[in-house]
């Protein structure tokens, strides 16, 4: 297909439910990206979270390749190895627990409400968090503490209070004998990379334990290594009762999971859950080959160092351009918030061959792959600032 024609195609066939950007990509490698005319792309925003390992990760290539020639699928009335292995290894990066097998972010969160209402036992009210993002089924909806998303769908799942974000207090206000669970993503992705405070995140464990509520982290985007540890609560001094996955952990591929403590995991007993392909033997042979490319390749440590290369250079940026309000960050995921809008900035950059993000209408989201260079850090900075001269001018 000619790029006309593929454009074409997307214009009369597909639903126009994204705001696309109009290029078409046709190969990945690493950081690097490739469009049908041959143009080269730095990708600092690898699938929106998904490219944890960035593009074509050989390990995971491998591993699907190996696993498509023995066997595709395998429903979940049977057993296989590979599903064993991905749960036994999550289980033991995290905590004594047992997970559920979905496909996406949003099914491990509805998995999570619908968790959670089976434990609540008449207790069904949820709290979150404004601006939070927890999917797009109408559960995970009416969770999201964004009304943009929510505009027409109505009427949306009763049981969601969503409360201000870092605020105790607010939490303690909205708790009644009918809540079960507090949702909360330890940084905000979507609402513009908002970082939970350490006391607070504290604090709503000590109220979970008292009120016996549980809490649910939701990690689709900051889990697998994205902020330095595999995982964001890790930061933190606390454990959920049930984690929420996706995005990064099948290395490319589809996969979801949610991970619950172990003394509550069988309240879902046989025939009350249930997802088709959740946990294959493809998607979980790339999901484990992620994992050990994570650890071989010490991804965490890189993660950790190069954020905070990044984030020293952004702050340079910050003390020349008075348009740079804040600086944002943990590991390498990464927001520049402007107090001009970001997406001239945004088209200004991927003119000049780098893909980043805008959030929340002023944040520059960044979330380059953990094995992302020096070399490359430095050319993204070059180029967004470049960028932002040219939208200030
Ligand atoms: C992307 C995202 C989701 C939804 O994941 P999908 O796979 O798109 O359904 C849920 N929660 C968070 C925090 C996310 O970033």
């Amino acid at each position: 297909m000619k790029l006309e024609q593929v454009f074409e195609s997307y214009k009369e066939n597909i639903m126009p439910t994204y705001t696309k950007v109009p290029l078409v990509f046709v190969k990945g490698k690493g950081s690097k990206l490739w469009d049908i005319k041959g143009k080269e792309y730095l990708d600092f925003f690898p699938g929106w979270g998904v490219g944890n390992l960035g593009h074509c990760h050989p390990k995971v290539m491998n591993a699907v390749r190996d696993q498509i020639s023995k066997l595709i699928f395998i429903p979940n009335n049977y057993y296989h190895v590979p599903q064993a292995k991905l749960a036994k290894e999550i289980v033991y990066w995290t905590y004594p627990a047992k997970v559920f097998f979905c496909n996406s972010g949003a099914e491990a969160n509805e998995g999570a409400i619908k968790f959670v209402r089976k434990f609540g036992k008449g207790r069904y009210e949820i709290i979150t968090f404004e601006n939070s993002f927890h999917g797009r089924t109408l559960a995970t909806l009416a969770a999201t503490g964004q009304k943009k998303y929510q505009e027409g769908f109505a009427p949306l799942p009763e049981g969601f209070k969503t409360v201000k974000f870092n605020s105790l207090e607010a939490v303690k206000g909205a708790i009644t004998d009918k809540t079960v669970a507090i949702m909360l993503e330890l940084i905000q992705g979507e609402g513009g990379i908002n970082i939970a405070s350490k006391d607070f995140v504290q604090g709503v464990k000590k109220i979970c334990e008292e009120k016996k509520l549980l809490l649910i982290v939701d990690e689709v985007q900051t889990g697998m290594g994205r902020t330095g540890k595999l995982f964001c609560y890790q930061h933190y001094g606390i454990t959920p009762d049930i984690l929420t996955l996706a995005k990064a952990l099948g290395g490319g591929l589809p996969i979801g999971m949610m991970v619950v403590k172990k003394e509550i995991a069988d309240i879902l007993q046989p025939g009350m859950h249930a997802s088709t392909f959740g946990g294959g033997p493809v998607i979980c042979k790339a999901a484990l080959a992620s994992l050990t490319a994570i650890q071989k390749e010490k991804l965490l440590a890189k993660a950790q160092k190069s954020g905070e290369y990044l984030l020293g250079k952004l702050n340079k940026l910050k003390d020349r351009y008075p348009a740079i309000n804040e600086v944002r960050g943990m590991g390498l995921m990464v927001g520049l918030d402007l107090n001009i809008s970001g997406k001239p900035v945004v088209e200004k950059c991927i003119e000049k061959g780098l893909l980043i993000n805008c959030t929340h209408d002023t944040v520059l989201r960044l979330m380059p792959a953990l094995n992302i260079t020096k070399k490359e850090i430095d050319k993204a900075i070059e180029i967004i600032e470049r960028s932002l001269i040219e939208v200030l001018k």
